[in-house]
C-alpha cells in the first residue's frame, strides 16, 4: 500500500491560490520573473519544466505548456509530446542528481483534485523515497524552502544541460 504524502503547506497554498496575481507558469514561460524568484529548470519550444514552490518532496518538478491552457484535451499534439518528453528527461535528471527510489507522475485537474493553479494544466513529477511519508513533514519547513529551492533549481539546471 502506498501512503499519500502529507504536505500541510500545500493546503495553505491551495487556499491562497485564488488570491495570487497572474499565472506562475505564464510568468516563467515569458521569463519575467527575477532570477531569485524563478524556479525554471528547463525551457522547451512549447513547454517548460519548473520546480514546485510548495513541493511534495525534494526535487518536485512540474512540466507545463507555454500556452495558458486549462483543459488537458486542449493541448496540441506537439505540446502533449513535448510535455511527455520533458517529463521523461526530468525523471532522468532527478535520478542522476538525487537518486530517488521511485516517482509519482500525474495531473491534478481542478481545485478539488489538489491543483493550486487550476487553469493552466501541468504535469507533476514527484520523486519518492522509502519512508518519505514520515520524514518529509519534518524536513519541509516552509520557511527554509526558498533557499533550498534555488539551490535545487541550480543543481537540476546544470544536470539537465
Ligand atoms: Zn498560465
Amino acid at each position: 500500500m502506498t501512503k499519500p504524502l502529507w504536505a500541510p503547506w500545500r493546503l495553505e497554498y491551495i487556499e491562497q491560490a485564488d488570491e495570487q496575481e497572474g499565472c506562475v507558469f505564464c510568468a516563467e514561460a515569458a521569463g519575467t520573473l527575477a532570477p531569485a524568484q524563478s524556479l525554471l529548470v528547463h525551457e522547451g519550444d512549447t513547454a517548460i519544466a519548473l520546480l514546485n514552490k510548495f513541493p511534495y518532496s525534494s526535487g518536485h518538478l512540474m512540466v507545463a505548456p507555454r500556452r495558458h491552457v486549462g483543459e488537458l484535451g486542449d493541448l496540441t499534439d506537439d505540446e502533449a509530446l513535448e510535455i511527455h518528453r520533458l517529463a521523461v528527461a526530468a525523471v532522468g535528471v532527478l535520478k542522476h542528481v538525487y537518486g530517488p527510489e521511485g516517482f509519482n507522475l500525474g495531473w491534478n485537474l481542478g481545485r478539488m483534485a489538489g491543483a493550486g493553479i487550476a487553469d493552466h494544466v501541468h504535469l507533476h513529477v514527484v520523486p519518492r523515497w522509502a519512508g518519505d511519508t514520515n520524514f518529509m513533514p519534518v524536513l519541509a519547513d516552509v520557511k527554509v524552502i526558498p533557499e533550498h529551492l534555488l539551490e535545487t533549481r541550480d543543481r537540476l539546471r546544470e544536470a539537465w544541460g
